[in-house]
């Protein structure tokens, strides 16, 4: 048997890379974003209820990661970029299928639009489905997980005090938490964990339509250098 599906909708995100992205959702709170639904579910029948509910289950497709057969081991960041578990044990974005599923948080509901945040997903997402969270039913008081049994450490970052003014003008003009999103995506420390960059190494990564440069002074902290609109 072999199944084709239709999106339903498509997510509007300010991760224009996925380069620091977090790595699963509810890491970045400021994440923003929206599920644009397409016709008929553009209806307001179709989201009639979800006023009712904090949380979604978004089932969706990597449209951006390589799939298929190949891929039956994976190297999860998390685990350092070099130990290698079966793909049904990670999370990974190369799949047998490319589905991916997380759980936002649900911030407003309008016919054809959801408001989304806490989100891990490219803009441009397609959406294959969208279910509510069900807490009594989802969330597992007794599981465990030894391979992922806690969110990622975090980074200290801190601010040029120059790049600080220019995300909170940028934020201002998107009207879009961007120095708590610089924050909470860069905490979680976006490059491999193989890699030791010297001072001098620059990084940059696309959220909204700027530009964010760091480095890393020292190990394991990050400097945030300049906040740039891409014109
Ligand atoms: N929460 C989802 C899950 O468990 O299925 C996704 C987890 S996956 C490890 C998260 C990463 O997927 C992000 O850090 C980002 O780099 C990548 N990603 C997000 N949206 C994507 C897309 N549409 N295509 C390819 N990769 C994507």
């Amino acid at each position: 048997m072999s199944f084709s599906f239709d999106p339903i909708g498509v997510v509007h995100s300010g991760f224009a890379e996925k380069f620091a992205i977090p790595r699963q959702p509810s890491l970045a709170p400021a994440a923003r974003g929206t599920v644009e639904l397409y016709p008929p579910y553009d209806r307001a029948e179709a989201v009639e209820g979800l006023e009712s509910v904090s949380h979604l289950w978004l089932l969706f497709v990597f449209h951006a990661a390589a799939s298929g057969p190949d891929h039956l081991r994976v190297r999860p960041p998390r685990l350092g970029g070099n130990r290698r578990i079966g793909v049904f044990a990670s999370r990974a974005t190369h799949r047998p299928n490319p589905i991916g599923q997380s759980v936002v948080r649900l911030d407003r509901v309008e016919p054809g639009r959801l408001h989304i945040s806490g989100i891990d997903l490219l803009d441009g997402t397609p959406v294959l489905d969208i279910k509510p969270y069900v807490p009594y039913a989802d969330a597992v008081a007794e599981a465990s997980n030894a391979l992922a049994d806690a969110p990622p450490a975090l980074l200290p970052v801190v601010w040029d005090d120059q790049a600080l003014i220019q995300a909170r003008t940028h934020a201002q003009r998107l009207g879009q938490p961007l120095v708590e999103l610089i924050q909470q995506c860069l905490a979680q420390d976006p490059k491999p964990a193989y890699q030791q960059p010297p001072p001098e190494r620059r990084y940059a990564v696309q959220f909204w339509d700027v530009d964010v440069c760091w480095h890393y002074p020292e190990r394991d902290c990050i400097r945030v250098m300049e906040v740039r609109y891409r014109g």
